[in-house]
């Protein structure tokens, strides 16, 4: 169970101070894909950072598994922050190491043994349907190729949760659903609940059980997929419904 209670972020910044996220409310069951839909500057980077302690909120508490995320600091935060995967637009490989170096780094970083490490390497690698390509390096992959790397080195210790940011914006139309799909399979296969933040609505379609429409950096709507689909109350998510039509 994931919650966020009274969610508040305040950024100082050189033109004073802006007020990125504001009154946000929500509780994520295990095993659920819950998505975040918004447009540009909506806040929805800001709140997904906010899950895994990449930001501290101004007021609030994020809380994951009774452990609240945003009182924690250094080591333990870095602890906690092991158990949440997370994967980006432009992937954040490590363009110098090769796909099984890559899913290898987290494992390193978390001091398991060589043995082990390497077994769950080839077993991550195969998760995501990469056998065969372990010593090719980030700049041979395709961008659907780059973002299995991502996920599997994600997915490298354990994750009760992985948070996504806009993964699949970068790719193509097709590569983008055989992504989704593969998302699909190992939130079915690991009971890995997921938080997903996009700007296209038939993401939100195909994979999410619930989803929740930012605007301002507030919440307007939040509802089930099926519910907020066929009944959409709010005018940003009729014209993002309508979008993708
Ligand atoms: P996009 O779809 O373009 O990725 P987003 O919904 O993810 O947008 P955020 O990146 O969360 O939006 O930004 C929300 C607001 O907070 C924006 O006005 C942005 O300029 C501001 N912001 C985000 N990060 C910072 C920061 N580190 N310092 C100052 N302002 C920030
Ligand atoms: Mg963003």
């Amino acid at each position: 169970m994931i919650e966020l209670k009274n969610i508040k972020k305040v950024f100082q910044t050189k033109q004073g101070s802006l007020t990125a996220v504001k009154d946000i409310n929500i509780s994520i069951k295990d095993g659920e894909i819950y998505g975040i839909v918004g447009y540009s500057g909506a806040g929805k980077s800001t709140l997904v950072r906010m899950f895994n302690g990449l930001e501290m909120p101004t007021e609030g508490t994020v809380a994951i598994e009774g452990n609240v995320i945003s009182q924690l600091q250094g080591k333990s935060l870095r602890k906690e922050r092991q158990k949440i995967g997370m994967i980006f637009q432009h992937f954040n490989l490590l363009w110098s190491r090769t796909v099984e170096e890559n899913v290898l780094f987290p494992l390193e970083l978390a001091k398991i043994p060589k043995e082990e490490r390497e077994a769950k390497a080839k077993e991550l690698i195969g998760l995501v349907g990469l056998e065969g390509r372990e010593k090719a390096y980030p700049s041979q992959l395709s961008g659907g190729q780059k973002q299995r790397v991502g996920i599997a080195r994600a997915l490298a210790n354990d994750p009760t949760l992985l948070l996504c940011d806009e993964a699949t914006s970068a790719l193509d139309p097709q590569t983008t659903d055989e992504v989704l799909d593969l998302l699909l399979d190992i939130n079915k296969r690991l009971n890995l609940t997921i938080v997903l933040i996009t700007h296209e609505m038939h993401v939100i379609r195909k994979i999410c059980d619930r989803v929740a429409v930012m605007d301002d950096g507030k919440i307007v709507e939040e509802g089930s997929v099926i519910d907020v689909f066929k009944k959409p109350q709010q005018d940003i998510t009729k014209r993002f419904i309508r979008q993708d039509a």
